[in-house]
């Protein structure tokens, strides 16, 4: 039962159409997605690479620069308990200035002091200051720190014989201040003293710049010492932020960070890699975002698809148009045909009373051939149309002379339905063109008009000059219900006829104006429909000026 409903549902028209439409976008979509995935994680891949070469680079950069501070702090240090090993008492702290201004070594140096000082190891001892004076706190807080260095008696030697304090450890007179502590003494004597001194970021950035020179950032074959520089930035600062160095370009990408080191006031240091880098150290360098590439592919997939489904509606309309037309036509050759067998067979019986009846029977034989002949001779120009063009011949036309003459012949089917033809001739005018072709128009046209109009009506033809340079113009008005703006540029084309007649008595083919318009198009003219001034449908047909000529002086 449920199959059956999904069969029928299937054979919906359009149905298969929307849903293949519908399957395709959302395969699409999930391509895309796919593909946009895909691309995410890749780029998320390169970038994770990149912060690790990052943490790399602050790693290298944080070996190098313990070595350079270590190796001033240790000198200084060492030169320090030579100058006090031999004297009974530690002199004040104006021994660290004049040591630190002899170094040779010019990493470690006084110019940067604010304020040096001295705790010696006794009991009560006071903090011996000398320069920038400081704050009672900063005072005590240097003691304390000096006390608890001095208290730390696990070994005088090696790298704890000296410590750095981070900027605000402690709290100094400026957030950016550095201490530098060395302790004095020996085996039997223990931790004689404490010298140190409060020193500007600059003392710290010395040493530091010299490493970033030593530093090897990236294997050398993947980018060379000279390049690196150019693409890492490298910052280093305390734990409370305050920067004491930074050099390099000015990027934040791709970070990594590692300390300095208890020893060191666990300074921390950050590298970050500039994305030029990425060209060097990722094969292909950092993927491009995918997404424009995606979103434009989806809209030219949502188009093409779009652009499937109207051609598709097309197709389905001109099929329907198609089926509409070959009942149409079945029905407008069934009844005439039907119409001219009985009454021929009942003309050759004698089986009509009077005269006046057979000549009204040989006048609907007439009438209904004369239609045939229309729908017939219609069907086989519009097939001619449409196959490759043919040489017509060109003659003098008078527009006025065939517009009687079309008049004529309708004559039967005039007087049947009552109606009046008046032909106004305003200009008699002569084009040049296929005589059968404008004949084929005017015939169509007036068929309609007698076709479509009410009975009694009047149907007008005029033949004038118009429009900008003057072209032949032939209208014909009729009295009938006219035809709908909306209408207007779709009754041209083949097989199409209006909603209220497409099952009304006026049988019809749908092709009459599609060969008007298409044989106009030949003849080098147009065809256009308006409404006629007393009602009704106006069709006008315009020859250009350029063929036009004036058929009698
Ligand atoms: P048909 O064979 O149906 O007459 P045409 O191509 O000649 O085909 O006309 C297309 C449709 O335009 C007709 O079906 C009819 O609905 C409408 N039409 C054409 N001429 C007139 C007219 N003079 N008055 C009203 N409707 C018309």
């Amino acid at each position: 039962m449920r199959g059956r409903s999904f069969l029928r549902l299937l054979q919906r028209p359009g149905f298969l159409g929307a849903f293949l439409f519908l399957a395709t976008m959302g395969l699409a979509a999930a391509l895309a997605w796919q593909a946009a995935g895909a691309a995410a994680s890749h780029r998320a891949a390169a970038e994770t690479s990149l912060a690790h070469h990052a943490t790399i680079a602050a790693w290298r950069f944080s070996r190098e620069g313990r070595s350079w501070i270590g190796y001033g702090m240790s000198q200084a240090g060492d030169m320090l308990q030579q100058e006090t090993s031999r004297l009974a008492e530690l002199p004040g702290p104006e021994l660290l200035e004049r040591i630190l201004a002899e170094k040779e070594c010019d990493c470690m140096s006084a110019g940067f002091a604010r304020t040096v000082f001295l705790l010696r190891n006794q009991p009560g001892a006071p903090l011996l200051t000398r320069g920038e004076p400081l704050s009672e706190r900063a005072q005590d807080a240097l003691a304390g720190a000096a006390r608890s260095a001095a208290a730390d008696t696990a070994a005088r030697q090696g790298p704890r014989q000296w410590q750095i304090m981070a900027p605000g450890q402690p709290r100094l007179n400026r957030a950016s201040d550095v201490v530098l502590l060395w302790k004095v003494g020996d085996r039997t004597r223990g931790v004689r003293g404490v010298y140190g001194m409060v020193v500007e970021p600059a003392q710290i950035a010395r040493p530091l710049r010299g490493a970033l020179g030593e530093a090897q950032f990236f294997p050398p074959s993947l980018i060379p010492a000279r390049v690196a520089d150019s693409l890492v930035r490298i910052e280093v600062s305390g734990p409370n932020r305050e920067r004491l160095f930074e050099a390099g370009p000015d990027t934040h990408a791709f970070m990594g960070t590692d300390t300095l080191g208890a020893v060191f006031g666990n300074l921390i240091v950050t590298a970050a890699i500039a994305p030029a880098a990425a060209q060097l150290l990722i094969v292909g360098g950092l993927p491009a975002s995918r997404a424009p590439t995606i979103v434009a592919l989806l809209s030219l997939t949502l188009a093409m698809g779009v652009a499937a489904l109207l051609l598709l509606r097309r197709e389905y309309r001109l099929a329907r148009l198609r089926e509409d037309f070959v009942s149409g036509v079945s029905h407008e050759l069934r009844t005439p045909l039907t119409q001219i067998r009985v009454l021929s067979e009942l003309l050759q019986s004698d089986g009509f009373h009077s005269e006046a009846e057979k000549n009204r029977a040989t006048g609907v034989i007439h009438r209904e051939a004369l239609r045939l002949t229309n729908l017939v001779e219609n069907v086989l120009e519009f097939a001619r149309l449409r196959r490759p063009p043919t040489p017509r011949p060109s003659v003098p036309v008078s527009l006025a002379e065939l517009a009687h003459e079309v008049a004529e012949s309708f004559s039967p089917l005039l007087s049947a339905q009552g109606n009046q033809l008046e032909v106004v001739v305003t200009d008699d005018l002569t084009v040049s063109g296929d005589r059968d072709a404008i004949n084929r128009v005017l015939r169509n046209l007036v068929e309609n008009a007698v076709k479509y109009g009410p009975t009694g009506q009047t149907v007008r033809v005029a033949v004038s000059r118009g429009g900008l340079d003057g072209a032949a113009l032939v209208t014909v008005d009729d009295q009938g219900p006219g035809i709908p703006e909306n209408e207007w540029s779709r009754i041209w084309q083949p097989y199409y006829r209006l909603d209220r007649d497409r099952n009304g008595s006026a049988g019809g083919s749908g092709l009459g104006l599609s060969v008007v318009a298409d044989l106009m198009r030949l003849l080098g003219g147009r065809a256009a429909v308006a409404h006629a001034p007393g009602g009704g449908a106006r069709f006008t047909v315009e020859f250009p000026g350029a063929t036009l000529q004036r058929s009698s002086p």
